[in-house]
Formats: structure tokens, sequence, C-alpha cells
């Protein structure tokens, strides 16, 4: 490498209007602070308030500013899916724009990637969420761990460096409904961690609801492992055996001339219920497969963008 490499930073925005501008400037301090060339790419997912504007003013006075904005909003995912796309950089730092992703860590995730590293995780030690948000983050890594059959690393977010290389490799996996860390390090190549404590976010409240981070849950688990499907089949085959022992162990009393109990209305009751919930269950789960199949196959692209700077450079 003879010129000088170049770092891309990648965020997704949405309703962040009390906190971009904060952001934006941290980033470029720690930036202005290395001799590196660098460019901040900040897409507006559709916010409703004045997130745009204010990109848009930020970048007449700062050049390495690059805003893009899709047509409404996507979702996480599908922002941090345009930014990286719309990314230049030799390396590619992908990180929220809610200063939960500390920016003062840009530095070290950079050394990572000159270490020789090509996908750089940044690793939580600890998480600053409290309440049910606290819970269900660490019920799902609990459960993430065992569902799934792919070792992805733990304590990962989005928050990441990825070599051009990476970035290539993951820009041209087709699937939609996407769970970037899964395949940050599905895509392989040598991995680094930087490990971090992750703080709250620094204004407004957090832009993912409850529902989204749902889905993003069972994405990240149903497109890593089929381990529910066969969990299923395991207490199917289970329900299966038993039935077969009370069949038998039923019939041969009749047979040997044992009287039919009459009493059992509960058990049956009971039993019937429980098969009935299992099966719904399982139905479901299998719904959710294929409506990810269906999503897939369907082939509309991830998001659609309405306008970036680049355009209007070019025009
Ligand atoms: N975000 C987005 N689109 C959305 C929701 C969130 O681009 O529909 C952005 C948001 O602006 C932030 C990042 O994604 O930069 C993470 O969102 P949030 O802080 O709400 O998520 P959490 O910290 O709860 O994972
Ligand atoms: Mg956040």
């Amino acid at each position: 490498m003879s010129e000088k490499p170049v770092i891309s930073i990648v965020s997704p925005a949405y309703n962040e209007e009390e906190g971009i501008v904060d952001f934006i400037n941290a980033v470029a301090d720690v930036m202005a602070g290395g001799d590196l060339s660098w460019e901040l790419v900040i897409v507006n997912d559709g916010s409703r308030d004045r997130t745009l504007e204010i990109l848009q003013e930020k970048s007449q006075s700062l050049e390495q500013l690059v805003w893009v904005d899709l047509s409404r909003n996507f979702g996480h995912q599908a922002a941090v899916t345009a930014a990286i796309d719309h990314s230049v950089g030799d390396a590619v730092v992908v990180m929220d724009a809610d200063m939960q992703d500390p920016p003062a860590l840009i530095p070290q995730l950079i050394s990572s990637w000159q270490d020789g590293h090509q996908v750089v995780f940044a690793r939580r030690t600890q998480r600053a969420e409290t309440g049910m948000r606290r819970v269900g983050f660490a019920l799902f890594h609990k459960f993430f761990r065992y569902a799934i059959a792919f070792p992805i690393p733990r304590n990962v977010g989005v928050f990441s460096l990825l070599d051009r290389r990476a970035v290539n490799e993951i820009k041209n996996l087709p699937e939609s409904n996407r769970f970037l860390p899964g395949l940050y390090s599905w895509v392989g190549f040598k991995q680094g961690f930087v490990d971090y404590a992750r703080d709250e976010r620094s204004a407004g409240a957090p832009k993912q609801t409850f529902q989204s981070l749902f889905k993003y849950a069972f994405d990240g688990v149903l497109s890593f492992s089929y381990k529910p499907i066969r969990f299923l089949g395991g207490i199917g085959l289970l329900t299966a055996f038993s039935a077969f022992a009370i069949a038998v162990y039923f019939t041969a009393r009749r047979l040997l001339g044992h009287e039919v109990a009459f009493t059992g209305f509960t058990t049956l009751v009971i039993l019937i219920s429980m098969l009935g919930g299992l099966i719904l269950v399982a139905i479901a789960l299998v719904g959710e497969y294929i409506a990810r199949i269906y999503d897939e196959v369907k082939q509309r692209p991830m998001y659609i963008v309405q306008g970036t700077a680049r355009d209007s450079e070019s025009s």
C-alpha cells in the first residue's frame, strides 16, 4: 500500500436530531487526531425529525460527512447495510449513531486492523441498559448461545471494523433478513477483538422497538440454525413414543379383563390442550422459516435510496 488507507465510519440514524451533531463531532475529533484519510457515512433511515436537514447542513462544513437518505424507515439492519454499501474506505467501521458505541474506540479498532485482523469485533464487557431491555438482551444471548449451530463470538453486536475484503463478501450475500454480527463471523477471515464498556445512549429514547428487536432475535437464530425445528422434532418423537407406550398399556389391561376407567377427563383435557398448543407452536415456527424463505424469494431490495451527498457532488 503506497497510498494512505482510507477509513470509512458508517452509521444508521433514525430520529437522532438530539444527539447526531455530538456524534459527528466526536468522530471528527477522534479522526482528526490520527493521520488517516476518512469519511463518515450516515444513513438517514426515514427520520421524521430534522436528522436529514442537520446532516445536510453539517456536510457543508465537514467535507468528510456523506449522507445517504432512504425513502422510508427500513429498520436498523437495512440502514446499516445501506451505510456499508455506500462506503468507499479500505476499512469500514460500523457503529450506531447514539454514542452507545464510543467513537473513542475507533483508533483501537484501526490498530487491530493494521495488525492484520480483517474483522475486528468491539466486544462489550458491560451493558448500560436497564430493566426489561437488559433482561431481554441477556435472555436472548443465553438462548442464542444454545440455539445456534454456528460459532458467533460472545457479547458482540454490529459495532466492528471490517476490511474491504470482508465488506465485499458481506455485500455479496443476498439474504435480506440480516443478522450482521453473525454474518461478520460467517465470512471468516482473521478475527480480532477490542473490549469496551457499553454506555447509555447520549440523547433521546432507543429507536428500535421491542417488536423490531424481537424480529432481529428471530433472524439471528433462524438464519444460523435448524436447531429449533430439530428440537420440536425431538419433542414430537417423544410424544409419539409415549403415546405408543400408553396405548400398549391400556390395550393390554383391557384384554386382561381389567375395567376401563371412567375417570380421566382432566387428564384428557390437559393432554389435548397441551398437544394442541405444541402443534400450533410447531406450525408457527415452521411459518417463521417459510416467511423468511418467502422474503428471500421475492428479492426485494433491502432499502431504497432517495438521495445521497454523492449524487449532489457529481451533478
Ligand atoms: N436506527 C435506525 N433505524 C431504525 C431504528 C434505529 O437506523 O428503525 C438506528 C438508530 O438511530 C441508532 C441505531 O440504529 O443509531 C441503534 O438504534 P437504538 O439505539 O434504538 O438500538 P439499541 O441501542 O436499542 O440496540
Ligand atoms: Mg442504542
